[in-house]
């Protein structure tokens, strides 16, 4: 017999926000972190499930029910379903829950049932379209007013089926924003010029607010709709009417970024490419994640477990990317060896970003080399004496051997067993394949010679050429330019410095002149 839970669940009610993952709550990403179901919307932004934990169910309630009310009730039973049977359940709605997001009759359901609920607010879409347009839904000198109205009422041929009072709407100067409204959208302006709006009074339809997509389109009450007509604009969007309209020629951003615009393919390994992804992306390109490299364990642990339990021998330990970083100290962990393992070896890092890495686990480089390539830090050592020195360099299995090479010309004993490997995903995302196709592509990166050699194996050589006529080739340095090249791509971008930051400051620099 089954037992009834000891604690009933609860249900998070939280807002999405707009589109943009990042215009969640703090406390929206609490719940989905604890969750133990999430139920979400067509308009919650998917990426936002990756807060919650892997194993939590994930249910898509625009998939539930055929027509609305029927699909509402459904939505409804599933909350109390879930939420009875002891789980932490978050349905996550678009925006705010409480407008226009049915989340008061769902709040209804659960308190009849005698389930707890909470409710966490969201960016609602007339907030967030507002904010990214440039257009202060209130201003001191305009409107001191504003009203969020459906679009979906009262769209009969008189005013008596309608919940919506259109004359102080249509009074007055105060700002106006409908929710799904595009399809009703010559109706309702109809309707505000002949309850008094001036149809001069501008309006601008914000699609896809918030998010690289975001469309906008300005125009007046009088001429929206032909407008809108004639660009085939589509939901989902809002519609704001107001004279605070006008402000955006001044106060637009979003748009003024100096990528936006621009899709970007970064191809990294999945791991790694969060960072560099962001700094584009905050230029305000669309940011297109390729994963071209999957990091996995070597084939065997077993040389570089015997160089990790004798480490008080090596004068030297090399690291040269961050990867080297995370396997080598992830492997001393498992062995159950720490920092102190270290105390009589100095440590070379190659870059800053790997001395970073290092820093996190308690470790100041020794040695950071000026130049990131191989030969710059053949350089640095030929400066020293390294004569009968232990060497140990943890490496990649398809690293280029000049470091280990050059250092035992030098008279040194060097040990470089496999930390990693890099192997080549199953396939593109769909994403990317799409737009390559679609040839709506601006820029391709490349920050690595196997980033260029496994996208080649992945399409082959053909299809790869094929695939980037006409896209931006940008390249981190000489080597990786140097592949880019044997497989017959042109480089466009190379900054000086081989980081990702320089390379971010070349891509701009190259868009913006
Ligand atoms: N609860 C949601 C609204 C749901 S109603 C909120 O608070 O935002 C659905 C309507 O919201 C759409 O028809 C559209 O008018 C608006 N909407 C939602 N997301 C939007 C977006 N990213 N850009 C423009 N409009 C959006």
């Amino acid at each position: 017999m089954k037992t009834a839970p000891q604690h009933p669940g609860i249900v998070y009610l939280v807002g999405a926000g707009p589109g943009d993952p990042r215009l969640i709550t703090l406390r929206g990403i609490e719940c989905l972190r604890n969750a133990d179901v999430v139920v979400y919307d067509y308009l919650a932004n998917e990426l936002l499930l990756n807060h919650a934990p892997e194993g939590a169910e994930r249910i898509y309630a625009g998939k539930i029910g055929g027509r609305h009310n029927q699909a509402q009730d459904e939505i409804n039973s599933l909350l109390v379903e879930k939420g009875g049977s002891g789980k932490v359940v978050v349905r996550l709605k678009g925006g705010d829950p409480f407008v226009f997001g049915r989340g008061g009759e769902e709040c209804e359901a659960l308190r009849e049932a005698g389930i707890p609920f909470e409710v966490v607010p969201g960016v609602t879409a007339a907030m967030g379209a507002a904010a990214y347009a440039g257009i202060p839904l209130t201003h001191r000198d305009f409107t001191a007013s504003v009203a969020f109205v459906t679009g979906q009422e009262g769209q009969g041929k008189d005013d008596s089926d309608s919940a919506i009072d259109w004359d102080r709407l249509s009074l007055g100067s105060g700002t106006v924003v409908f929710y799904m409204g595009i399809t009703t959208l010559r109706r309702s302006m109809q309707r505000m010029m002949q309850h008094g709006r001036d149809a001069a009074t501008p309006v601008a339809l914000v699609r896809w607010a918030t998010t690289p997509c975001q469309q906008i389109l300005i125009g007046t009450v009088a001429d929206i709709a032909d407008k809108a007509e004639a660009a085939a604009f589509k939901p989902p969007a809002v519609t704001i009417v107001g004279d605070v309209v006008s402000l955006r020629e001044k106060l637009s951003w979003f748009d003024r970024r100096p990528l936006c615009g621009r899709k970007i393919i970064v191809t990294r390994s999945a791991e790694q490419a969060g960072e560099f992804s962001t700094s584009l992306d905050m230029l305000g390109a669309s940011v297109l994640e390729c994963p071209t490299i999957r990091l996995v364990e070597p084939e065997s642990w077993q040389l570089l477990d015997l160089a990790i339990r004798e480490l008080s021998g090596y004068d030297w330990l090399i690291l040269s990317s961050v990867n080297a970083v995370r396997f080598f100290f992830g492997r001393m962990e498992t062995l159950g060896i720490d920092a102190r393992a270290l105390a009589g070896c100095k440590v070379c890092a190659v870059g800053p970003k790997t001395a970073d890495a290092l820093r996190a686990f308690g470790i100041r480089a020794d040695l950071i080399p000026g130049d990131y390539k191989a030969e710059g830090v053949v350089d640095e050592f030929a400066g020293l004496d390294m004569h009968g020195s232990r060497v140990l360099f943890p490496r990649a299995d398809k690293a280029r051997d000049l470091i280990p090479r050059e250092l035992k010309r030098m008279g040194a004993h060097v040990d470089s067993p496999v930390a990693y490997r890099n192997i080549l995903p199953e396939r593109l995302p769909p994403e990317t394949l799409f737009a390559l196709e679609k040839r709506s592509v601006d820029c391709i990166t490349f920050t690595s010679s196997s980033t260029v050699l496994n996208l080649a194996a992945m399409l082959g050589e053909e299809l790869l050429l094929d695939m980037l006529k006409g896209v931006t080739v940008a390249s981190i340095g000489p080597i990786t330019s140097k592949s880019c090249r044997d497989v017959g791509l042109k480089v466009d971008i190379e900054p000086e410095l081989y980081t990702l930051d320089a390379m971010t400051t070349a891509i701009e620099a190259h868009f913006t002149n």
